[in-house]
């Protein structure tokens, strides 16, 4: 009678507490510290693909990176589907569903934002969503309609709420998503900030970070769109803006104390076209409750068939009190 009289009271007193704690705090195991890894532009089709339909693993040189952080995000520049026809333009990328379990045993979501995912119409990237939706791969940047392409997804860990936006600012425009077509998310700038604002005032997010797509391929630095734009997500309300798309790897700034990583360079792809392309950086943030108060890096470097491997050398690393540094330890050393 005695124990039941203790339990009971317990209980009651647990779930007390359970009230008075904000509801981000609540859910699960809460860490001071949680890490996201982000790696730039990632192609299933070509040599990759056919690793994969040959039952092997094109992410085996990098797979110790990805057990380095809590939540791990890709930029993914093809369509994965069966459907659709080929859209005029240089590249065209398509990837067979089979690649979807083995990008998911490496990443918790990826941006479909980018001037890729689109290659083979709205009815291939139609197919896409359902086939992530059916594999729970959870993606941003794009959806059934303007939008869903919009909104945020929310990632829960740790007691965190991780609000990430994707958008596209590199031609063509023709896949931006419309009312009633599928297709991605479009950077112009009120829509942006509106995104951002809504990311924390109606999805509760504590952290609101965009992946952009953006830039000039091959410039090694930022451009003035790319500056103004991230300003602009900062000041909307942006903890963090990271970037790909140029093909290589570009500067980086702080504004108002929060980090820009501009771009990642590539992480998967076959064609490239001067040696700075086959080296990409993977990124990660480090978050608590102020906010990203560092980040780090990993040089990767791509093979002959565009297949990533981790590398040794030194790489750029940044914290809020001391600033960026450039030759820091790998993230996987
Ligand atoms: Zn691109």
């Amino acid at each position: 009678m005695k124990f039941k009289t203790i339990f009971g009271l317990s209980t009651v007193l647990i779930l007390a507490q359970a009230l008075l704690i904000p509801s981000s705090y609540a859910q699960g195991k809460q860490k001071e510290t949680i890490s996201l890894l982000f790696v730039g532009d990632v192609v299933l089709d070509g040599p990759a693909g056919k690793r994969i339909e040959d039952g092997g693993d094109p992410f085996l040189g990098v797979s110790k990176l990805f057990k380095q952080a809590d939540i791990r995000i890709a930029n993914l520049e093809c369509v994965i589907a069966n459907l659709g026809e080929a859209a005029d333009k240089n590249f065209t990328f398509r990837a067979h569903p089979r690649t979807i379990p083995v990008l998911a045993k490496y990443v918790d979501a990826i941006s479909i934002a980018n001037n890729h995912s689109g290659d083979f119409g709205p009815k291939a990237f139609s197919e896409m969503l359902d086939l992530l939706n059916q594999q729970k791969l959870a993606y941003f940047g794009g959806g059934h309609n303007l939008k869903q392409a919009h909104t945020p997804l929310i990632i829960s860990k740790h007691g965190y709420r991780i609000a990430l936006l994707g958008y596209n600012e590199f031609m063509p425009r023709s896949f931006e998503a419309s009312h009633e077509l599928a297709g991605t998310a479009w950077s112009e700038d009120e829509h942006v900030i509106a995104d951002i604002k809504a990311a924390k005032q109606v999805y509760g997010a504590d952290f609101v970070i965009p992946f952009m797509h953006w830039g000039w391929e091959n410039e090694m630095k930022a451009g003035p769109r790319q500056r103004q734009l991230a300003r602009i997500m900062i000041d909307a309300g942006a903890d963090a803006v990271i970037g790909g798309h140029p093909h290589v790897i570009q500067d980086t700034e702080e504004y108002k104390g929060k980090p820009i990583i501009y771009s990642l360079g590539n992480f998967m792809i076959e064609l490239m076209d001067n040696p700075a392309q086959s080296r990409g950086w993977a990124l990660r943030l480090q978050l608590n409750r102020d906010g990203v108060s560092a980040w780090d890096t990993q040089v990767v470097n791509l093979d002959e068939l565009g297949l990533p491997h981790t590398s040794a050398e030194p790489s750029a690393c940044w914290n809020k009190q001391k600033g960026l540094k450039k030759d820091c330890r790998p993230i996987t050393q």
